[in-house]
């Protein structure tokens, strides 16, 4: 069989033993990740992006249309880390520059390197959903999105939290805890193509468990998993460290069907829990805050832009959390004797919150692309590149947008079919069936709603 038939196969089965190891099939595409050579390349050209906005938000002109800073950030990087999570999950995190200067400074010695106390362990990712609904909320109310001073300080005060981690604690404690863009980055990686898990008959009798402790003077996995450890996709920064400290060649690089994660976990994952109604319900609040009816928002708070975002979004939020929950009673399934507490209406939802988060980075992207190289031109004073100015008009970006939406809602479709084919056959009624696919056309009507 070719292994683009087999790679086919590993995409649509259910079979998890149909599963394409990409490091086998490419040998290549492993060497480059254990290659730690290559990495540094790539995190260096990270480096140097982050330094461009950083320089350029704090010391050029605090005007979108006229530094670079706010489009590299929020219109290229951000679009193509969202793009990113359904191919290869969170390997972004691999190359990121954030924590950067936290393992420089430890590398000094400059750490106390604590073990993890547990109440980070317990409430980090409470802490960092958290983070992101400021981050989302600061991003729209204060412009940020449009300033690149804000745009700086966004990046400097993460830059900052991770530094901060790393000089008390051992590893990256900000990755594994606390940082928001890893936590929506390891949701959203539970649909990804990928994943990176161990070869457990080969982990069989180790004694080193290096891909966890390192050895050699290598350094052992930064957010103290290892790939023995890697169950799912949330954690695992796909950094490729542990390729290198493992002896016996164990980790894999997985093709696979991109909802095989979801139906496993059935909604038992806190972190999507709470991300999946929260983002929903903040992409509709950010859509609808571009659209005339939100002077009806507006009217009712005073004309305050703060309050009426604020406001819509709560309400959204409460929306969607509420049709969660009546998901779930259609379901009828919300615990299991072994792992506890399920919610399987989030799995169904995640691809249309992903997607949607991808639709609306599309947009801003859209939006700005035509504008980027007048901007730099304006930045360094170099007139003729006003010429170089396009515009995307709205009906295309409108047309793909449904399309992206309507794939996810058949992805939604696709999960809801599998419980009730598989783990939940024979539980779900006919007619609470029917219902719940009404139930996830009306978020698909949502989603359209805002967008055209
Ligand atoms: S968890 Fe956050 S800081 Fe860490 S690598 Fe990922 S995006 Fe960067
Ligand atoms: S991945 Fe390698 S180092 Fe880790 S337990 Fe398996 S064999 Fe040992
Ligand atoms: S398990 Fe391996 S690839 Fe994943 S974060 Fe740890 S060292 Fe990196």
């Amino acid at each position: 069989m070719n292994w683009w038939t087999k790679a086919l196969r590993s995409l649509i089965t259910s079979d998890t033993s149909e599963k394409l190891d990409l490091f086998k099939t490419f040998p290549g595409f492993r060497r480059f990740l254990a290659t730690r050579h290559h990495y540094a390349i790539l995190r260096t050209a990270g480096d140097i992006l982050f330094l461009v906005v950083l320089i350029s938000g704090f010391f050029g002109p605090n005007d979108a249309t006229r530094n670079v800073a706010v489009f590299l950030t929020w219109g290229l990087l951000w679009p193509a880390i969202v793009l990113s999570w359904f191919f290869v999950g969170r390997m972004w995190c691999g190359i990121c520059p954030f924590p950067g200067l936290g393992v420089f400074l430890q590398r000094k010695g400059l750490s106390f390197s604590l073990k993890i106390p547990s109440f980070l362990q317990k409430y980090g990712v409470y802490s960092s959903v958290f983070l992101l609904a400021v981050i989302i909320w600061i991003e729209v109310v204060a412009n940020f999105d449009h300033s690149p001073l804000g745009t700086s300080y966004l990046v400097l005060t993460i830059i900052l939290g991770s530094a901060g981690f790393a000089i008390v604690y051992n590893g990256q404690a900000w990755c594994r805890h606390l940082c928001p863009l890893g936590r929506i980055s390891g949701a959203a990686a539970t649909l990804a193509i990928t994943e990176f898990r161990a070869n457990h008959d080969r982990c069989r009798n180790c004694k080193t468990f290096a891909c966890q402790r390192g050895g050699e003077g290598k350094r052992g996995c930064p957010v103290y998993l290892g790939a023995y450890s890697v169950r799912n996709n949330l954690h695992c920064l796909v950094c490729g460290h542990c390729l290198t400290t493992c002896d016996r060649d164990s980790p894999q690089f997985l093709l696979r069907n991109p909802y095989s994660e979801l139906i496993t976990n059935k909604g038992r994952y806190i972190t999507c829990s709470y991300i999946v109604p929260f983002l929903i319900g903040s992409q509709l609040a950010r859509f609808l805050r571009h659209k005339e009816a939100y002077v009806v928002v507006l009217d009712l708070v005073g004309g305050s832009d703060a309050a009426a975002f604020s406001l819509l979004l709560v309400f959204s939020f409460g929306l969607v959390l509420a049709g969660i929950r009546f998901g779930n009673f259609l379901l009828g399934i919300d615990t299991d004797p072994i792992v506890g507490r399920l919610s399987p209406m989030v799995p169904i939802l995640i691809p249309m919150a992903f997607v949607g988060e991808l639709v609306y980075r599309m947009w801003f992207f859209a939006g700005g692309i035509g504008e980027f190289i007048p901007t730099l031109g304006r930045q360094m004073h170099l007139p003729w590149m006003e010429s170089l100015a396009f515009s995307i008009p709205d009906s295309p970006v409108q047309i793909l947008s449904a399309f992206f939406m309507l794939n996810g809602a058949v992805a939604a479709g696709y999960i809801l079919w599998r419980f009730c084919m598989e783990d939940f056959d024979g539980l779900v009624k006919l007619s609470h069936f029917i219902a719940l696919n009404c139930l996830i056309s009306v978020f698909l009507l949502a989603y359209l709603a805002v967008i055209f």
